[in-house]
């Protein structure tokens, strides 16, 4: 069956033109969802999309800073929601790191409602993964990875489907090779690409452990990835990201690549 990847955001912490990162995976059948956006962003996005809430059950949320968590708070109260109301199916499982999913579990309990929180570890679960850990999601085979971020613990993961495509979602900071082990062939590869490299001193990617264009497309050169997706972008560039992004790509980078803009679909 074929595959989508609902691309909701593209854009770091600091944007305004942007919604943050976060995207769907949708096998026809349920939705997995990566990171929640900076907050109801990720409200509009579903509706803007026509994601439907009762198809997502599982949600991976990578590291605890604001354009990755906040949504993610929004995604447990609108589940919760839709269970007070008995209008869903099953259970929800939030997949992450211990410590992110602490510090999660933590705001639910402060700020939901009383009633949304009853749901919290009866209906709506924290699923703690591990560093190389294999779990079925979807019928697929899952591994996540921690990045070795030197500022707040981050995981990626690998995926594998039925047919052997592959696909690899790198976090936001350069790969390290703890991650890049898992990258290597892979058919498609989200990284982030913080800005243009002519830029950098403008956008300071370095300095934030973020990584530009250039590095991001080298990575995915020495790793013979067949499709490389790049997000996680500044908005200086706003309307001529796509052209320039794959243009500097194009120079390090033999294989397919995507610069989306929010809202786009893109069929794996
Ligand atoms: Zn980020």
């Amino acid at each position: 069956m074929e595959k989508k990847l609902y691309i909701l955001g593209t854009g770091t912490a600091n944007v305004s033109k942007y919604v943050n990162t976060s995207c769907v995976l949708d096998n026809g059948k349920e939705l997995f969802l990566t990171d929640g956006t900076g907050g109801t962003d990720i409200l509009h996005c579903f509706d803007k999309m026509y994601l439907d809430w009762h198809r997502l059950h599982h949600a991976f949320l990578s590291h605890e800073h604001t354009d990755h968590f906040l949504g993610m708070v929004w995604v447990i109260r609108m589940i919760a929601e839709y269970l007070e109301l008995d209008d869903y199916e099953g259970d929800f499982f939030l997949y992450g790191h211990s410590e992110v999913l602490d510090k999660i579990k933590a705001v639910c309990r402060m700020i939901l409602k009383k009633r949304s929180q009853e749901y919290l570890d009866r209906r709506i679960f924290f699923v703690p993964i591990f560093d190389h850990e294999e779990r079925k999601i979807l019928d697929y085979t899952f591994t996540f990875f921690d990045i070795e971020s030197t500022k707040a613990r981050q995981f990626g993961y690998h995926l594998q489907w039925e047919d052997g495509t592959r696909f690899a979602f790198a976090g936001d900071e350069p790969l390290s090779p703890n991650g890049e082990k898992y990258c290597d062939q892979v058919d498609w590869l989200l990284q982030e690409a913080f800005c243009l490299y002519d830029e950098e001193p403008l956008y300071h990617a370095y300095q934030y452990s973020h990584q530009t264009v250039k590095e991001a497309a080298e990575i995915a050169e020495r790793n013979h990835v067949k499709n490389l997706i790049l997000w996680h972008t500044e908005d200086g560039t706003f309307g001529q990201r796509r052209e320039l992004y794959t243009k500097e790509a194009g120079k390090y980078f033999h294989g397919n690549i995507w610069v989306p803009d929010d809202g786009d679909l893109i069929e794996l």
